[in-house]
C-alpha cells in the first residue's frame, strides 16, 4: 500500500496539474495538504505583516472551492500549520506517508522548504508546472538565456516554440488514508478561513471596491474559469494592447493575474482558450500582445532558474551601490501620503483593494526607489504584503527591472510622475477616486 502526499502549494487548481497527476498515478493512498506558515502571519524585517488581508482572503476563498471540487471526487484538502518541513515530516509520520509531490518552485525560500523536507531525508518529488513554454523546450540552456527580454522572446519566437496544451482535471483521485491521526495536530482546523486568521466575509463587504474594479474577483478556480471567458469575448481581447497602460477599467486589461498566481487558473489553460478566440474571431495586435506579456511572466521564471538567490541581494545583478532606505520615506510612501497625488492614488488603491494596475506599479515604485531613494526591496516585501495577486517571480523581477537592478540594459525606469499623470489621469478622475477616500 503506496501512501502519497500531494502538498498545494501555488498551484490550487484541479485542471492542468500535472504534479498532482503525477502524484496520483503512484499512490494507492493519497493525501491532499496545504500548510500555511505561521511566518506570513509576522512582522517582516520592514515592519509589516507578511501577508495581507486581501491576498489571505482571496486563498481561503480559493482553497474553499478547491475543497468544493475535491469532494466531488471523494478526496478532502487537509490543512496544515507550521513551518512546512515541520507540518509535513509530522503529518507524514502520522500517515506512514512514503514520499511527497508539489510543484517546483525556483524562488530561494521555496526551494529552501524543499531542502529542508529532504535534508530529513524524505523524498520529495517536485514537478514544474508554472510556466508557459517548458523550460527544456526553449531553444537556449538555462546558463545561454538572453538576458534582455526582446532577445529572449525573438529568440522563442523565431524558434517556433509552442505550450503544452493543458491537461485535464482528474476523474479519480485515490483515495485519502486514515486521517484520524492528523486530528490532534497543533492548529487542526477544516476553515480555510480559520486557518488564514481572517473572516469569511459577504458580497457586500469591504472589497465592494476591488469588485467594482474586477467583477467576479472571487478567489477559485470555478471564478477564474468564468473570468477567463468573460475577458475572451470581443472586442476586449482586440483592444488590450491600446487599453492595457490605462489606471482603471473592468475591461482594459485581462485582471487574470490574481487567478494565475495562486495557481487557480493554469497558463496553459489561459494559452489554449486565447487559441481558440483567434481561430474565432481572429488575430490582431491585442491578442499578440497578451501573448507577449505572458512571456514577460515566464521570463521572469527562467530568470530564476538561470541566477536563483542572486535576484534576492540588494544589489541584485547589477553593480551599482547597495540601495539607501529612509523608513519615513518608505512609510509615507506606504501610506499614500508622499505628496504627489499620482502616486498616493496608486497606494491608497493599492492599500484598499490589493490590485492596481501594472502602469500604477511601475509608477509607484519607480516613485520609491528613484524619487525617494528608498531601498527597492522594502517596496517588493510591501508589494508582497498587499498584493492579491503576489507572485514571488513576477514581483521581484519587476522591481528589479525597475530599479535597474535586473537585466534592463536601460539600467532602471524612472516615471516622472508629473509626465504620466497627464498621460493617464489627464482629468484627475483617477487621483479623485482615490485620494478622496
Ligand atoms: C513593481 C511591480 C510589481 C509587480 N508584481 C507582480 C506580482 O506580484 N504578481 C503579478 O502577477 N504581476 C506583478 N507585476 C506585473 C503586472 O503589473 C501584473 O501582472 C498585471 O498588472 C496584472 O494585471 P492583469 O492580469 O490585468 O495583466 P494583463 O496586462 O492583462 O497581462 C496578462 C498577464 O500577463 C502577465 N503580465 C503582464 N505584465 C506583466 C509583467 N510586467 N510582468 C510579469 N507578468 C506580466 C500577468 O500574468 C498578467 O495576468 C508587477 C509589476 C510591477 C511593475
Amino acid at each position: 500500500m503506496r501512501t502519497l502526499i500531494f502538498w498545494f502549494r501555488n498551484d490550487l487548481r484541479l485542471q492542468d496539474q500535472r504534479a498532482l497527476l503525477q502524484a496520483a498515478q503512484q499512490a494507492d493512498r493519497l493525501l491532499l495538504v496545504y500548510v500555511h506558515d505561521p511566518a506570513q502571519d509576522e512582522a517582516t524585517a520592514w515592519g509589516f505583516r507578511r501577508m495581507g488581508v486581501h491576498r489571505r482572503r482571496f486563498v481561503a476563498d480559493t482553497l474553499q472551492d478547491l475543497i468544493a471540487s475535491l469532494q466531488t471526487l471523494g478526496q478532502q484538502l487537509v490543512f496544515l500549520h507550521g513551518p512546512a518541513h515541520e507540518a509535513l515530516t509530522e503529518c507524514a509520520r502520522r500517515v506512514q506517508a512514503q514520499a511527497i509531490f508539489c510543484e517546483d518552485i525556483a524562488a530561494p525560500e521555496e526551494q529552501a522548504q524543499v531542502q529542508d523536507l529532504r535534508s530529513a531525508e524524505f523524498a520529495v518529488n517536485t514537478v514544474w508546472q508554472s510556466s508557459l513554454l517548458e523550460p527544456e523546450k526553449r531553444p537556449f540552456e538555462v546558463v545561454d538565456m538572453p538576458q534582455v527580454f526582446t532577445a529572449f522572446r525573438q529568440r522563442i519566437e523565431a524558434a517556433g516554440v509552442q505550450p503544452l496544451p493543458p491537461l485535464a482535471a482528474p476523474a479519480v483521485l485515490p483515495p485519502p488514508p486514515d486521517l484520524a491521526p492528523l486530528h490532534t495536530l497543533p492548529g487542526w482546523t477544516d476553515n480555510p478561513w480559520t486557518l488564514l486568521q481572517v473572516q469569511q466575509t459577504s458580497d457586500s463587504d469591504d472589497r465592494s471596491n476591488f469588485r467594482d474594479h474586477l467583477p467576479r474577483c472571487q478567489g477559485g478556480e470555478t471564478n477564474a474559469l468564468a473570468h477567463l471567458q468573460s475577458y475572451l469575448t470581443p472586442p476586449w481581447p482586440d483592444r488590450y494592447k491600446q487599453t492595457r497602460n490605462a489606471l482603471q477599467g473592468q475591461h482594459t486589461s485581462s485582471h487574470w493575474s490574481p487567478w494565475l498566481a495562486t495557481g487557480a487558473l493554469s497558463v496553459r489553460t489561459i494559452w489554449t482558450a486565447l487559441q481558440t478566440y483567434e481561430q474565432q474571431h481572429g488575430a490582431n495586435d491585442g491578442t499578440y500582445w497578451l501573448w507577449f506579456e505572458l512571456l514577460w511572466r515566464d521570463n521572469f521564471r527562467f530568470l530564476h532558474l538561470q541566477h536563483g538567490r542572486q535576484l534576492y541581494a540588494a544589489r541584485g545583478l547589477s553593480q551599482l551601490p547597495r540601495p539607501s532606505h529612509f523608513p519615513k520615506d518608505f512609510q509615507r510612501w506606504c501610506n499614500g501620503d508622499t505628496g504627489e497625488p499620482i502616486v498616493d492614488a496608486g497606494m491608497r488603491e493599492l492599500a484598499c483593494t490589493g490590485y492596481t494596475s501594472n502602469r500604477m506599479r511601475q509608477i509607484v515604485a519607480s516613485y520609491l526607489v528613484h524619487d525617494l531613494a528608498c531601498d527597492w526591496r522594502s517596496g517588493a516585501a510591501w508589494f508582497e504584503s498587499q498584493l492579491v495577486d503576489f507572485d514571488v517571480y513576477s514581483n521581484q523581477g519587476n522591481w528589479l527591472y525597475v530599479s535597474g537592478r535586473g537585466t534592463d540594459p536601460r539600467q532602471g525606469r524612472r516615471f516622472n510622475p508629473v509626465k504620466q499623470t497627464q498621460d493617464h489621469d489627464p482629468q484627475g478622475r483617477y487621483r479623485k477616486q482615490w485620494l478622496s477616500r
